[in-house]
């Protein structure tokens, strides 16, 4: 998962660019870039975390009312620095962008347009292909003049040729700058507007969180298979250009986004809230005996108060998190690596002592954390724990942009919540079901008829993804983590 941010402003941008940057840093801890123009593009990007990467001199450096800026978790590619994102290309006009998913045909593409086009894409970097696409329909079928319908048809062309799930951000060097989001609409993008100036500033982003923190009032979501695009004269345009099923990925609601976004008309906090209050009734149908309800921060935190309040149980925050521990996997030495979650996390031992607890997180993925985390619960005292998921098992990788374990790894694959909860030395592994899930998150819109549920069921809804490209994913997160040990970079 990644973090996309596009502005078009009417003063220097990079104030914007930068705050909203650290509103999605929680989408990606990776690498992160900024590219801004003036009379031309400014660049900078690194392997790192926002205030890491830009120093006063690459602000200063870094001019211009127009902006992208990006933050990386890793899906494709080995994570290197020639991967991070914005890119631009000089050809026919300046043409940057950044972009939040995974290209399913990748590959595919990146081979066609040497062989065809005679592009050479020089990373492993979807936005790369999906780049010179966009420019080699503009290129080649370019109207003499230059109008937003050579944008949208530019859009069209991206959506027949490349697969998978993206949200993009594209400027276009003095014509203007387009957001769009794959037909099925998997990966969020907002649009928002400041008209609170003389002549309105435009902003895209991943989430709400960073129009709203920047400044803008009227916020929306761009529609899937649609796209906006703002001309050099800051007139907006808008066209539905592609329809298909809209299946939003459901677990940005549970684990990714941050609590305070909405993302097609839903509230991630009140979600989870009621995937919490979901859950509780299925775990008052269990007749356990619980003293005390404790989240897995920061994520679950709002389930775990609704639970206790629905089961009129007490609530403690009894694990301590260390919000400055950064990146375990660049500390040396696999058993440290190991260590991580005791690094990160710290049990208040009065909590648990002598208490029945529940534990509540957001999922089980392998079910190392769950373990861990229930022998350090153990170790400060408790009795017995018990363990909620407020979402399903999850039993399937991610192709659409969440790096979500190789299939085998699942801890649900093949187990039941009694063997889950065996392995991990849990008394009793509580999971949400699938529809109360599903139902769950969009109670607050039901406009949207299903969500991208496919890391639970393994039903892919783009239609699209065969035996061979799930079995190419799998030998990328390998040698991913061959190369870098880690294959959690959100941790
Ligand atoms: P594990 O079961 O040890 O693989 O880790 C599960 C925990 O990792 C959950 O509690 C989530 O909070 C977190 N998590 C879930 N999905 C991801 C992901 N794709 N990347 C990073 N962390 C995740």
């Amino acid at each position: 998962m990644c973090g996309v941010i596009g502005i078009y402003d009417n003063e220097e941008v990079i104030g914007k660019i930068y705050t909203a940057m650290l509103t999605i840093q929680h989408r990606g801890q990776d690498s992160s870039g900024i590219l801004t123009f003036d009379k031309r593009y400014h660049v900078k990007k690194g392997n790192g975390l926002v205030r890491d990467i830009f120093d006063q001199y690459n602000i200063d450096r870094l001019k211009g009312n127009i902006g992208i800026g990006h933050t990386r978790y890793p899906t494709v590619g080995e994570g290197s620095v020639e991967d991070a994102q914005p890119f631009w290309i000089g050809h026919p006009f300046g043409i940057a962008g950044a972009h939040n998913g995974n290209v399913t045909n990748f590959q595919e593409l990146k081979e066609e347009l040497l062989e065809k086009s005679h592009k050479m894409i020089n990373s492993n970097c979807d936005v790369e292909v999906i780049l010179n696409i966009f420019a080699e329909y503009i290129e080649r079928y370019q109207e003499k003049e230059f109008t937003p319908e050579t944008v949208f048809k530019a859009v069209k062309y991206v959506y027949r040729r490349v697969k998978g799930s993206y949200s993009v951000v594209i400027h276009i060097a003095g014509k203007g700058m387009v957001g769009f989001r794959d037909p099925f609409g998997l990966r969020p993008l907002l649009f928002g507007i400041n008209k609170d100036r003389l002549v309105p500033a435009y902003g895209f982003a991943s989430e709400s969180v960073s129009l709203d923190v920047t400044g803008f009032t009227e916020i929306m979501d761009v529609e899937p298979g649609s796209a906006i695009f703002i001309d050099h004269s800051r007139k907006v345009f808008q066209k539905k250009i592609t329809t298909k099923a809209f299946r939003p990925c459901i677990f940005e609601y549970i684990y990714f986004a941050r609590p305070d976004s909405y993302l097609n008309k839903i509230n991630v906090y009140n979600s989870r809230v009621e995937l919490g209050r979901r859950l509780a009734k299925k775990i008052k149908r269990q007749n356990l005996e619980i003293d005390v309800v404790v989240p897995v921060p920061d994520s679950a935190r709002a389930a775990a108060i609704e639970i206790a309040r629905v089961l009129k149980l007490k609530y403690r925050e009894g694990l301590v998190k260390n919000r400055y521990i950064g990146r375990t996997f660049i500390m040396p030495g696999d058993s440290i690596r190991k260590q991580s979650i005791r690094y990160k996390l710290n049990p208040i031992k009065d909590v648990f002592r002598g208490k029945n607890v529940l534990l509540i997180d957001d999922s089980i993925v392998r079910g190392n954390t769950s373990q861990s985390i229930i022998q350090m619960v153990r170790n400060a005292g408790a009795k017995k724990v018990y363990f909620g998921s407020y979402s399903a098992p999850l039993t399937n990788p991610c192709v659409y942009g969440i790096d979500m374990q190789t299939k085998g790894e699942f801890i649900a694959l093949d187990s039941t919540p009694e063997q889950i909860a065996a392995k991990i030395t849990a008394d009793s592994v509580i999971y949400q079901d699938l529809n109360e899930m599903e139902q769950g998150v969009r109670q607050q819109n039901k406009n949207i008829r299903s969500f991208c549920k496919a890391c639970f069921t393994g039903i892919y809804p783009t239609g699209d993804v065969s035996n061979e490209i799930l079995a190419q994913i799998e030998r990328e997160r390998y040698s991913q983590r061959k190369d870098n040990g880690n294959h959690t970079p959100n941790m």
